[in-house]
Protein backbone atom coordinates (compact mmCIF):
# COMPACT_ATOMS: atom_id res chain seq x y z
CA UNK A 1 0.00 0.00 0.00
CA UNK A 2 1.24 3.19 -1.11
CA UNK A 3 0.82 6.69 1.07
CA UNK A 4 0.00 9.47 -0.45
CA UNK A 5 3.23 12.07 0.33
CA UNK A 6 2.59 13.91 -2.77
CA UNK A 7 -1.11 14.87 -1.79
CA UNK A 8 0.14 15.94 2.40
CA UNK A 9 2.50 18.41 0.81
CA UNK A 10 -0.33 19.55 -1.35
CA UNK A 11 -2.19 19.86 1.48
CA UNK A 12 0.55 21.65 4.10
CA UNK A 13 1.29 23.62 1.27
CA UNK A 14 -2.59 25.12 1.14
CA UNK A 15 -1.92 25.54 4.95
CA UNK A 16 1.30 27.93 4.47
CA UNK A 17 -0.66 29.92 1.97
CA UNK A 18 -3.24 30.72 4.48
CA UNK A 19 -0.50 31.42 7.14
CA UNK A 20 1.23 33.52 4.48
CA UNK A 21 4.33 31.34 5.18
CA UNK A 22 7.32 30.70 2.89
CA UNK A 23 8.08 27.37 4.14
CA UNK A 24 7.71 25.26 7.44
CA UNK A 25 10.67 23.50 8.89
CA UNK A 26 9.84 19.93 9.91
CA UNK A 27 11.96 18.55 12.28
CA UNK A 28 10.14 15.56 14.32
CA UNK A 29 10.79 12.35 12.38
CA UNK A 30 7.28 11.27 12.29
CA UNK A 31 6.68 14.68 10.61
CA UNK A 32 9.20 13.96 7.47
CA UNK A 33 8.23 10.53 6.98
CA UNK A 34 4.71 11.74 6.85
CA UNK A 35 5.54 13.75 4.28
CA UNK A 36 8.32 12.09 2.07
CA UNK A 37 8.30 8.19 3.35
CA UNK A 38 12.15 8.80 4.85
CA UNK A 39 12.45 6.43 7.70
CA UNK A 40 16.11 7.45 8.90
CA UNK A 41 16.20 8.98 12.32
CA UNK A 42 18.61 11.97 11.66
CA UNK A 43 17.77 15.00 9.44
CA UNK A 44 15.66 18.41 8.87
CA UNK A 45 12.60 18.34 6.35
CA UNK A 46 12.14 21.61 4.93
CA UNK A 47 8.81 21.98 3.30
CA UNK A 48 7.96 25.30 0.87
CA UNK A 49 5.07 25.94 -1.77
CA UNK A 50 7.15 24.91 -4.37
CA UNK A 51 8.79 21.50 -2.84
CA UNK A 52 10.09 19.85 -0.36
CA UNK A 53 13.75 19.75 1.08
CA UNK A 54 15.51 16.85 2.99
CA UNK A 55 18.60 18.10 5.08
CA UNK A 56 20.32 14.41 6.01
CA UNK A 57 24.30 13.71 6.79
CA UNK A 58 25.77 10.83 4.68
CA UNK A 59 24.55 8.00 6.51
CA UNK A 60 21.43 8.04 5.24
CA UNK A 61 21.57 9.88 1.58
CA UNK A 62 21.46 6.47 -0.16
CA UNK A 63 18.16 5.73 2.05
CA UNK A 64 17.01 9.15 1.87
CA UNK A 65 16.74 8.64 -2.56
CA UNK A 66 15.75 5.46 -1.90
CA UNK A 67 12.90 6.07 0.04
CA UNK A 68 11.73 8.94 -1.59
CA UNK A 69 10.60 10.80 -4.53
CA UNK A 70 9.68 14.02 -5.45
CA UNK A 71 12.14 15.53 -2.47
CA UNK A 72 15.46 17.40 -2.73
CA UNK A 73 18.13 15.74 -0.40
CA UNK A 74 21.13 17.98 0.50
CA UNK A 75 23.57 15.72 2.69
CA UNK A 76 25.05 18.10 5.40
CA UNK A 77 28.65 18.99 5.20
CA UNK A 78 28.11 21.27 8.73
CA UNK A 79 25.99 20.49 11.47
CA UNK A 80 22.87 19.86 10.81
CA UNK A 81 21.31 23.07 12.30
CA UNK A 82 23.65 25.21 10.22
CA UNK A 83 23.12 22.91 6.88
CA UNK A 84 19.55 23.84 7.42
CA UNK A 85 19.92 27.50 7.91
CA UNK A 86 22.42 27.79 4.81
CA UNK A 87 19.62 26.23 2.70
CA UNK A 88 17.12 28.25 4.02
CA UNK A 89 19.17 31.55 3.09
CA UNK A 90 20.57 30.24 -0.68
CA UNK A 91 16.35 29.37 -1.19
CA UNK A 92 15.60 32.76 -0.38
CA UNK A 93 12.92 32.16 2.08
CA UNK A 94 11.60 34.85 4.06
CA UNK A 95 8.74 34.02 6.33
CA UNK A 96 9.99 30.61 8.20
CA UNK A 97 7.23 28.49 10.18
CA UNK A 98 8.64 26.43 13.09
CA UNK A 99 7.00 24.13 15.38
CA UNK A 100 8.43 25.36 19.39
CA UNK A 101 7.38 22.53 20.57
CA UNK A 102 9.65 20.20 18.55
CA UNK A 103 13.08 22.40 18.19
CA UNK A 104 15.40 23.14 21.18
CA UNK A 105 16.77 26.82 22.00
CA UNK A 106 20.13 25.87 21.19
CA UNK A 107 19.25 24.13 18.03
CA UNK A 108 16.72 27.33 16.75
CA UNK A 109 19.38 29.68 17.72
CA UNK A 110 21.86 27.98 15.38
CA UNK A 111 19.52 27.86 12.71
CA UNK A 112 18.45 31.25 12.80
CA UNK A 113 22.12 32.40 12.56
CA UNK A 114 22.79 30.53 9.88
CA UNK A 115 19.70 31.35 8.30
CA UNK A 116 20.42 35.36 8.16
CA UNK A 117 18.96 38.31 9.46
CA UNK A 118 16.18 38.59 6.93
CA UNK A 119 14.22 35.75 8.13
CA UNK A 120 11.25 36.26 10.29
CA UNK A 121 10.84 32.53 12.42
CA UNK A 122 7.08 32.46 12.80
CA UNK A 123 5.98 29.59 15.45
CA UNK A 124 3.23 27.26 14.01
CA UNK A 125 2.57 24.43 16.57
CA UNK A 126 0.95 21.21 15.70
CA UNK A 127 0.52 22.26 11.57
CA UNK A 128 1.75 19.01 11.18
CA UNK A 129 0.00 16.78 13.60
CA UNK A 130 -3.19 18.60 12.75
CA UNK A 131 -2.96 16.90 9.08
CA UNK A 132 -2.24 13.87 10.32
CA UNK A 133 -4.89 13.26 12.90
CA UNK A 134 -7.17 12.91 9.65
CA UNK A 135 -6.34 9.34 8.29
CA UNK A 136 -6.58 8.84 4.71
CA UNK A 137 -8.73 5.31 3.90
CA UNK A 138 -5.32 3.87 3.16
CA UNK A 139 -3.89 5.09 6.50
CA UNK A 140 -7.09 2.75 8.33
CA UNK A 141 -7.07 -0.10 6.37
CA UNK A 142 -3.37 -0.07 7.62
CA UNK A 143 -4.33 0.36 11.26
CA UNK A 144 -6.44 -2.17 11.03
CA UNK A 145 -4.19 -5.08 10.12
CA UNK A 146 -2.21 -3.55 13.22
CA UNK A 147 -5.29 -4.04 15.57
CA UNK A 148 -5.70 -7.40 14.58
CA UNK A 149 -2.19 -8.60 14.65
CA UNK A 150 -1.71 -6.69 18.38
CA UNK A 151 -5.11 -8.55 19.22
CA UNK A 152 -3.57 -12.17 18.10
CA UNK A 153 -0.41 -12.12 20.28
CA UNK A 154 -2.56 -11.16 22.76
CA UNK A 155 -4.76 -13.85 22.39
CA UNK A 156 -1.73 -15.81 21.82
CA UNK A 157 0.16 -15.69 25.01
CA UNK A 158 -2.90 -16.42 27.51
CA UNK A 159 -1.93 -19.53 27.68
CA UNK A 160 1.49 -18.54 29.18
CA UNK A 161 -0.11 -17.26 32.37
CA UNK A 162 0.53 -20.07 34.09
CA UNK A 163 1.19 -19.68 37.72
CA UNK A 164 4.88 -19.30 38.64
CA UNK A 165 5.44 -17.43 34.86
CA UNK A 166 7.66 -13.91 35.35
CA UNK A 167 6.28 -10.81 33.61
CA UNK A 168 9.29 -10.50 31.37
CA UNK A 169 8.93 -14.04 30.17
CA UNK A 170 5.60 -13.07 28.87
CA UNK A 171 6.67 -9.64 27.58
CA UNK A 172 9.77 -11.32 25.79
CA UNK A 173 6.79 -13.69 24.25
CA UNK A 174 4.82 -10.79 23.15
CA UNK A 175 7.62 -8.91 21.40
CA UNK A 176 8.91 -12.12 19.83
CA UNK A 177 6.03 -12.83 18.13
CA UNK A 178 5.48 -9.26 17.01
CA UNK A 179 8.37 -10.05 15.10
CA UNK A 180 7.76 -12.98 14.03
CA UNK A 181 4.58 -11.94 12.61
CA UNK A 182 5.85 -9.33 10.07
CA UNK A 183 5.66 -6.41 12.74
CA UNK A 184 8.52 -3.39 12.72
CA UNK A 185 8.63 -3.86 16.60
CA UNK A 186 6.22 -2.48 19.55
CA UNK A 187 4.76 0.64 19.50
CA UNK A 188 5.91 0.73 23.06
CA UNK A 189 7.35 -1.54 25.56
CA UNK A 190 4.77 -3.72 26.21
CA UNK A 191 2.84 -3.77 29.98
CA UNK A 192 2.63 -7.21 31.57
CA UNK A 193 1.88 -6.48 35.22
CA UNK A 194 0.77 -9.15 37.35
CA UNK A 195 -1.25 -8.78 41.22
CA UNK A 196 -0.99 -5.56 43.03
CA UNK A 197 2.21 -4.50 40.21
CA UNK A 198 -1.55 -3.99 37.63
CA UNK A 199 -2.51 -0.85 39.78
CA UNK A 200 0.26 1.03 38.02
CA UNK A 201 -0.95 2.27 34.92
CA UNK A 202 2.33 2.36 33.16
CA UNK A 203 4.59 -0.85 34.97
CA UNK A 204 7.60 -2.00 33.25
CA UNK A 205 7.45 -6.13 33.34
CA UNK A 206 9.77 -7.14 36.20
CA UNK A 207 10.68 -10.85 37.31
CA UNK A 208 7.58 -10.85 39.22
CA UNK A 209 6.07 -14.58 39.03
CA UNK A 210 2.13 -14.82 38.73
CA UNK A 211 0.77 -15.98 42.03
CA UNK A 212 -2.95 -17.66 42.46
CA UNK A 213 -5.20 -15.37 42.06
CA UNK A 214 -4.10 -12.37 41.13
CA UNK A 215 -4.68 -9.88 38.02
CA UNK A 216 -2.71 -9.51 35.30
CA UNK A 217 -2.91 -6.23 33.08
CA UNK A 218 -1.51 -7.07 29.34
CA UNK A 219 -0.89 -3.88 27.26
CA UNK A 220 0.63 -3.99 23.91
CA UNK A 221 0.51 -2.74 20.27
CA UNK A 222 2.75 -3.12 17.31
CA UNK A 223 4.42 -0.80 14.84
CA UNK A 224 3.20 -2.28 11.05
CA UNK A 225 3.17 -1.20 7.72
CA UNK A 226 4.65 2.14 10.02
CA UNK A 227 1.19 2.49 11.79
CA UNK A 228 0.81 1.94 15.90
CA UNK A 229 -1.73 0.43 17.19
CA UNK A 230 -2.30 -0.03 21.43
CA UNK A 231 -4.58 -2.30 23.47
CA UNK A 232 -5.45 -3.52 26.72
CA UNK A 233 -7.02 -6.86 28.72
CA UNK A 234 -7.30 -7.51 32.03
CA UNK A 235 -7.68 -11.37 33.24
CA UNK A 236 -7.72 -12.89 36.29
CA UNK A 237 -5.45 -15.82 37.54
CA UNK A 238 -8.04 -17.74 39.15
CA UNK A 239 -11.67 -17.31 39.90
CA UNK A 240 -12.28 -13.82 40.18
CA UNK A 241 -14.05 -12.54 43.67
CA UNK A 242 -17.07 -10.24 43.64
CA UNK A 243 -15.26 -7.13 43.93
CA UNK A 244 -12.89 -8.00 41.19
CA UNK A 245 -15.79 -8.56 39.07
CA UNK A 246 -17.79 -5.65 39.92
CA UNK A 247 -14.84 -3.45 38.96
CA UNK A 248 -14.24 -5.33 35.86
CA UNK A 249 -18.15 -4.97 34.81
CA UNK A 250 -17.75 -1.26 35.45
CA UNK A 251 -14.63 -0.81 33.38
CA UNK A 252 -16.22 -2.51 30.88
CA UNK A 253 -19.73 -0.39 31.26
CA UNK A 254 -17.27 2.97 31.15
CA UNK A 255 -15.61 1.61 27.72
CA UNK A 256 -19.13 0.53 25.94
CA UNK A 257 -20.28 3.95 27.30
CA UNK A 258 -16.99 5.98 25.76
CA UNK A 259 -17.15 4.07 22.50
CA UNK A 260 -20.92 4.64 22.12
CA UNK A 261 -20.15 8.14 22.25
CA UNK A 262 -17.61 7.93 19.60
CA UNK A 263 -18.92 9.71 16.43
CA UNK A 264 -18.02 12.47 14.12
CA UNK A 265 -19.01 15.93 15.57
CA UNK A 266 -19.03 14.51 19.21
CA UNK A 267 -15.95 16.13 21.25
CA UNK A 268 -12.92 14.31 23.10
CA UNK A 269 -14.36 15.62 26.40
CA UNK A 270 -17.52 14.33 25.89
CA UNK A 271 -16.42 11.20 25.52
CA UNK A 272 -14.17 11.33 28.01
CA UNK A 273 -17.32 12.20 30.28
CA UNK A 274 -18.92 9.03 29.20
CA UNK A 275 -16.46 7.02 30.48
CA UNK A 276 -16.01 8.76 33.44
CA UNK A 277 -19.72 9.60 33.98
CA UNK A 278 -19.98 5.46 34.45
CA UNK A 279 -17.22 5.08 36.95
CA UNK A 280 -18.48 7.99 38.75
CA UNK A 281 -22.33 5.79 39.05
CA UNK A 282 -20.18 3.20 40.15
CA UNK A 283 -18.16 5.27 42.42
CA UNK A 284 -15.09 4.69 41.44
CA UNK A 285 -14.18 7.68 39.51
CA UNK A 286 -11.53 8.28 41.78
CA UNK A 287 -9.48 5.20 40.92
CA UNK A 288 -9.70 6.43 37.24
CA UNK A 289 -6.38 8.21 37.40
CA UNK A 290 -5.54 9.11 33.23
CA UNK A 291 -7.34 10.42 30.73
CA UNK A 292 -9.71 8.17 28.32
CA UNK A 293 -7.89 7.84 25.69
CA UNK A 294 -5.08 9.28 22.61
CA UNK A 295 -4.91 9.62 19.34
CA UNK A 296 -3.54 6.91 17.24
CA UNK A 297 -1.46 6.58 14.40
CA UNK A 298 2.32 6.81 13.21
CA UNK A 299 2.56 7.14 16.97
CA UNK A 300 1.41 5.79 19.72
CA UNK A 301 0.31 8.73 21.14
CA UNK A 302 -0.84 11.70 19.09
CA UNK A 303 -3.86 14.23 18.74
CA UNK A 304 -6.63 14.22 19.57
CA UNK A 305 -5.84 13.75 23.24
CA UNK A 306 -9.32 12.03 24.66
CA UNK A 307 -9.79 14.02 28.59
CA UNK A 308 -11.60 15.83 30.44
CA UNK A 309 -12.08 19.20 29.12
CA UNK A 310 -11.23 18.60 25.85
CA UNK A 311 -12.89 20.70 22.65
CA UNK A 312 -11.59 18.66 19.80
CA UNK A 313 -14.19 17.45 17.46
CA UNK A 314 -13.93 14.23 16.26
CA UNK A 315 -14.25 13.89 12.52
CA UNK A 316 -14.14 11.23 10.09
CA UNK A 317 -10.49 10.29 10.04
CA UNK A 318 -9.80 10.22 13.29
CA UNK A 319 -8.37 7.17 15.41
CA UNK A 320 -8.19 7.09 18.66
CA UNK A 321 -7.90 4.66 21.89
CA UNK A 322 -11.19 4.66 24.56
CA UNK A 323 -8.84 3.04 27.76
CA UNK A 324 -10.75 3.68 30.72
CA UNK A 325 -9.17 2.05 33.83
CA UNK A 326 -9.46 1.56 38.20
CA UNK A 327 -6.96 1.24 40.05
CA UNK A 328 -7.12 0.28 43.44
CA UNK A 329 -3.63 0.84 44.83
CA UNK A 330 -1.75 -2.58 46.78
CA UNK A 331 -4.86 -4.69 45.53
CA UNK A 332 -5.13 -4.31 41.25
CA UNK A 333 -5.83 -2.54 38.22
CA UNK A 334 -8.00 -3.22 35.29
CA UNK A 335 -7.99 -1.43 32.31
CA UNK A 336 -9.93 -2.18 28.92
CA UNK A 337 -8.48 -0.59 25.90
CA UNK A 338 -9.83 -0.73 21.83
CA UNK A 339 -8.99 1.60 18.77
CA UNK A 340 -11.56 3.23 17.02
CA UNK A 341 -11.41 4.87 13.63
CA UNK A 342 -14.37 7.58 13.20
CA UNK A 343 -16.19 7.52 9.96
CA UNK A 344 -18.39 9.90 8.82
CA UNK A 345 -21.18 7.87 9.18
CA UNK A 346 -20.15 5.33 12.17
CA UNK A 347 -17.46 4.18 14.45
CA UNK A 348 -15.52 1.28 13.66
CA UNK A 349 -13.93 -0.62 16.30
CA UNK A 350 -10.40 -2.02 14.92
CA UNK A 351 -9.60 -4.29 17.56
CA UNK A 352 -10.86 -7.30 17.57
CA UNK A 353 -10.41 -9.47 20.81
CA UNK A 354 -13.60 -10.10 23.18
CA UNK A 355 -14.24 -8.12 25.96
CA UNK A 356 -15.29 -10.40 28.90
CA UNK A 357 -13.60 -10.94 32.03
CA UNK A 358 -11.76 -14.38 31.47
CA UNK A 359 -10.69 -16.64 34.02
CA UNK A 360 -7.40 -18.36 34.01
ZN1 LIG B 1 -2.21 0.84 25.80
ZN1 LIG C 1 -3.20 3.75 24.96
Amino acid sequence: MSLPFQNRRRALSKRLEASRLDCLLVGHAPNWFYFTGFTGDAGLLVVSRSGATLVTDGRFNVQAKQETSGTRIVVQKVTLFEAAGQFLREAGFRRIGFDPTQLTVAQLKVVKRAAGKRCQWIPAPGMVEALRMCKEPVEIALMRKAAVLAGEILEGVLSLLMPGVRESEVAAEIEYQMRKRGAEGPSFPSIVAFGERSALPHARPTAKRLGKNELVVLDLGVILGHYCSDMTRTVYAGRAPERVRRWYAAVLEAEQAAIAAVRAGATCGEVDAAARGVLAGHRLERYFVHSTGHGLGLEVHEEPRVARGQKHQLESGNVITIEPGVYVPGVGGIRIEDDVAVHADRSEVLTRVPRDLIEL
